[in-house]
């Protein structure tokens, strides 16, 4: 085997899925053989795998300028067209963006600049950040603390101390209420617990909570009604920050623009990557709010230069990437589309699964869902350490579906935006004859 370190897997793992080529919504391994890429990559690739304007896109951009740094005030104009076109779209006023490579960079840049922002009004004091317990930022120093992810923590020694991170409960209802707790019974309980938390910590030491709208890795754990609301509540009241981690939910994944927009969530700071691109190129953004960068000018009038950015920050590539497909989102009208569509998968979701017995719960929300899978249909019993998700996962690729397992025993869905309805169906087929096998 080639000397591949690969990420985010078990050093004694063996079997190996070798892609070779895209098409649409499929991939094709080594063999030849075809599958549905029933993940998108790996929540990313929204226009699918043979997207040829975002591709003539990026070879034009190649062509004429494949690199130029912008560090100092060095421009071009990819970056200056995106950061438009992107301020115009997001709910976030008078935004700035600060371009990055990768979603867990972009979330440093975040945890960087309220540091850096606090420091400018005066309130350093102010920088603790809140998580979710269950949450997935990423896996940088920053950003990885802020994950609240058993095997991104362990071993790792993270969260390090100076980073003052404060976990909040999760608020995935099916897994963590408690007794007969209704669903307000349950949203009240973890809104009072933080509530508690804030209160004890000192509101004036705390800077930001970061959430994603609907998690990810973690599950895809769509908080209950009320949830946001009482939280952006609670936020406000203390004068916490609202930070939403866009990264799998940005651009249509939930039905609407932004995950934001699906769940009612008004936010301070957007963290974008994955299908910002469609991961035709690595790109990240980090949006702020105008106010917060005209209190950061004057900090760097007083203190010099704003140390902070990566080579490859607003590679004009990766630029070009992004500006296209952000086009073809709008032309071909994919958010309207992945609504639609979105709304037949969770429906076709619940009508096959509801009363499988190997399924607690269906959740999600557009193009994005899970199943949970359960040992004990009435009493919600786990399966022993992701026993049922990692076989269900596999059996799915042997039925030429590609999904990931998450959280142990859930199996996560989140096609390419593109997907069709008659693609869907061939989908649930492959994963319910794959989830009929595994038990
Ligand atoms: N934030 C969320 C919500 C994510 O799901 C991910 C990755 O899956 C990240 C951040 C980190 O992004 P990256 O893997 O590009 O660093």
């Amino acid at each position: 085997m080639a000397p591949v370190i690969y990420p985010t897997t078990n050093f004694t793992a063996t079997e190996q899925l070798c892609l070779e080529r895209g098409e649409g919504i499929y991939v094709f391994d080594s063999d030849g053989r075809k599958y549905i890429e029933g993940l998108a990559g790996l929540w990313c690739t929204s226009l699918g795998y043979s997207n040829t304007e975002v591709m003539d896109a990026i070879t034009e951009q190649l062509h004429k300028l494949p690199f130029s740094h912008t560090f100092g005030g060095k421009t071009h104009q990819p970056i200056q067209d995106l950061a438009d076109k992107l301020a115009a779209m997001v709910p976030v006023e008078d935004a700035y963006i600060f371009f990055g490579n990768s979603g867990s960079d972009a979330n440093d840049t975040h945890y960087k600049m309220l540091r850096y922002y606090f420091n400018a009004i005066g309130k350093s004091e102010k920088r603790k950040i809140i998580t979710r317990e269950r949450g997935y930022h990423g896996v940088t120093v920053a950003a990885g603390s802020l994950t609240s992810l058993p095997a991104n923590l362990a071993h790792f020694d993270a969260p390090l101390e100076a980073l003052s991170i404060l976990r909040a409960d999760s608020p995935h209802y099916y897994t963590a209420r408690q007794g007969n707790e209704t669903e307000a019974q349950f949203v009240e309980r973890i809104l009072q617990n933080l509530e508690d938390q804030i209160l004890a910590e000192d509101p004036d030491t705390i800077a930001a909570m970061i959430v994603e709208p609907i998690t990810g890795a973690s599950g895809v754990i769509v908080p209950p009604e009320g949830y946001y609301e009482g939280l952006q509540a609670l936020l406000r009241k203390y004068g916490i920050l609202i930070w939403a981690d866009e990264v799998i939910c940005g651009f249509g994944r939930t039905g609407a623009d932004f995950g934001c927009t699906t769940m009612g969530i008004t936010p301070d700071l957007m963290t974008f990557a994955k299908q910002l691109s469609s991961a035709y190129f690595p790109i990240s953004a980090s949006v702020i709010p105008g106010w917060m960068y005209e209190a950061m000018v004057v900090q760097t009038n007083e203190v010099g230069v704003f140390g902070h950015g990566y080579t490859y920050s607003g590679h004009p590539a990766a630029c070009a990437a992004a500006l296209k497909t952000l086009e073809i989102y709008e032309r071909d009208n994919l958010f309207a589309h992945a609504a639609e569509v979105g709304s037949y998968l969770q429906a076709q979701l619940r009508e096959i699964f509801t009363d499988h017995p190997l399924v607690g719960e269906v959740r999600g929300k557009g193009l994005i869902a899970a199943l949970e899978l359960v040992s004990n249909k009435t009493t919600g019993a786990s399966f022993e350490k992701g026993r049922a998700g990692a076989t269900a996962q596999r059996l799915c690729q042997d039925n030429g579906l590609i999904l990931r397992a998450v959280a142990g025993n859930a199996v996560a869905l989140c096609p390419p935006l593109i997907i069709t309805r008659e693609e869907v169906d061939e989908m649930l087929t492959r994963l319910k004859t794959a989830i009929d096998a595994s038990y």
